[in-house]
């Protein structure tokens, strides 16, 4: 151990501490990040300033599903990088066009409307959801609803913490955007009855990440399906975390036999290299965007759809949704182990797991410190869940590895 004691703390002097004082006095505090100090990355591992390697388990919140640096994004990435990287949309270029028919019929719809970040793609599916409750549903000006789940997490914009039902993120950041319903996660009966006229669609996460990788029950998301078609309501499916073949499928949905009406994503389409992101819907939907009714001057432009068409890429072969499924096999048999050994429940898809620690043993704050101390770096949520989401390039004996430790943060106190 040569940057942390056993509660994580880099040790006064080191090239950490210098990072970490500087973070603090010079970056606004909105996130309280483990006292580790990353300076390199390859593959599912890191390296920190003082030559320390990790196993990297949260892997960007899924935006690094295919590690880091892999060859074939960063060669699309500095391939395009010495080309053209910006035209904006007032123009066309020669990156955008491929990358948005090979992304659509990967989601097997018709178009894509690209944007930067997941909280942006959120957005654009909400506004475009409206206007098609205007202009196709015919909903009365101004009340158009949109049913969302308790628990969720679609970002940080105005209008999305609206609807978010944590306090620490919508505290203090009022007056909210109203026209969202909220109702409980996984109860289609409970959605089915918040159903009404000016209902326009439904934004769910097929599995929810943030809130500690709930999954709902089998059923529930076909149910949604059904009720959507049934209402006339467009279902959003926010698979920015939760797609992109975390789960062991391309899309989490796929797992149900489920096809939203609109897909968005984010995340590990910029292949941890750009922020990208898009909704995917059909032309019923998509085409309510007429020219200067919506855009972004970064969306769409030619790095990112270089960048974003590389991962398309890489998932139009399969490989890597057969890696996290097989994977995922291997890791939920390992942390089905814990269960009573210091864990109180554990819910898994693919390569992504929550982990709900005996809150009585430590907060999970204090286990990703031990797991820090130990190599693995991974991100508590909620007071005493782990989630885990490894790039879908780890090896078997990594993951392995990687349940050692935990198991062993878990059974050994004070270690
Ligand atoms: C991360 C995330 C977002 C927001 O993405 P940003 O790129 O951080 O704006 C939205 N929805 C879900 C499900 C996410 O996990």
């Amino acid at each position: 151990m040569t940057t942390t004691d056993t509660h994580g703390t880099p040790h006064s002097g080191s090239a950490a501490q210098h990072h970490v004082s500087l973070a603090e006095t010079a970056t606004a505090h909105n996130y309280q990040p483990l006292p580790v100090v990353l300076a390199s990355g390859e593959g599912a591992w890191v390296t920190d300033v003082d030559g320390r390697r990790y196993l990297d388990c949260l892997a960007g919140y899924s935006a690094l599903n295919f590690g880091h640096a892999h060859p074939r994004l960063t060669a699309a990435a500095q391939e395009q990088l010495s080309r053209l990287t910006l035209t904006s949309r007032a123009f066309h270029n020669d990156r955008l066009g491929p990358f948005c028919r090979d992304l659509a019929e990967l989601a097997s719809m018709d178009l894509v409307l690209p944007m930067n970040t997941g909280a942006e793609a959120v957005e654009t599916a909400i506004k475009v959801a409206r206007k098609w409750g205007y202009e196709r549903k015919g909903v009365a000006p101004d009340r158009a609803t949109v049913i969302v789940a308790d628990g969720n997490f679609h970002g940080r914009t105005t209008t999305i913490v609206s609807f978010s039902s944590d306090p620490v993120a919508r505290d203090g950041f009022g007056p909210f955007t109203p026209g969202f319903r909220t109702v409980p996660y996984g109860d289609s009966a409970a959605l089915e009855a918040a159903v009404d006229e000016n209902t326009v669609a439904v934004l769910l996460e097929p599995i929810q990440g943030e809130a500690g990788v709930l999954i709902p029950p089998p059923g529930y998301l076909k149910a949604v399906r059904d009720v959507c078609t049934r209402e006339n309501v467009l279902f959003i499916a926010d698979e920015i975390q939760s797609g992109l073949g975390r789960t062991g499928t391309t899309f989490a949905c796929d797992a149900d036999g489920v096809t939203p009406d609109v897909h968005v994503l984010g995340k590990a389409l910029g292949g941890g290299i750009v922020p990208v992101s898009a909704v995917v819907s059909r032309h019923d939907v998509l085409d309510v965007i007429r020219p200067g009714s919506h855009g972004s001057t970064f969306g769409g432009n030619p790095l990112a759809a270089a960048v974003g068409h590389a991962v398309v890429e890489l998932l139009r072969s399969g490989e890597y949704q057969a890696r996290a499924a097989a994977l995922g096999e291997r890791l939920r048999g390992r942390l089905d182990g814990l269960i009573g050994r210091g864990a109180v429940a554990v819910r898994s898809r693919g390569l992504w797991a929550g982990i709900d620690l005996d809150p009585a043993l430590m907060t999970g704050r204090e286990a990703c410190l031990r797991l820090l101390d130990r190599g693995v770096l991974a991100k508590d949520t909620h007071g005493s869940t782990i989630r885990l989401a490894p790039p879908l390039t780890i090896e078997a004996d990594q993951l392995d590895w990687m349940c050692d430790q935990l198991s062993d943060v878990l059974t050994q106190e004070g270690s």
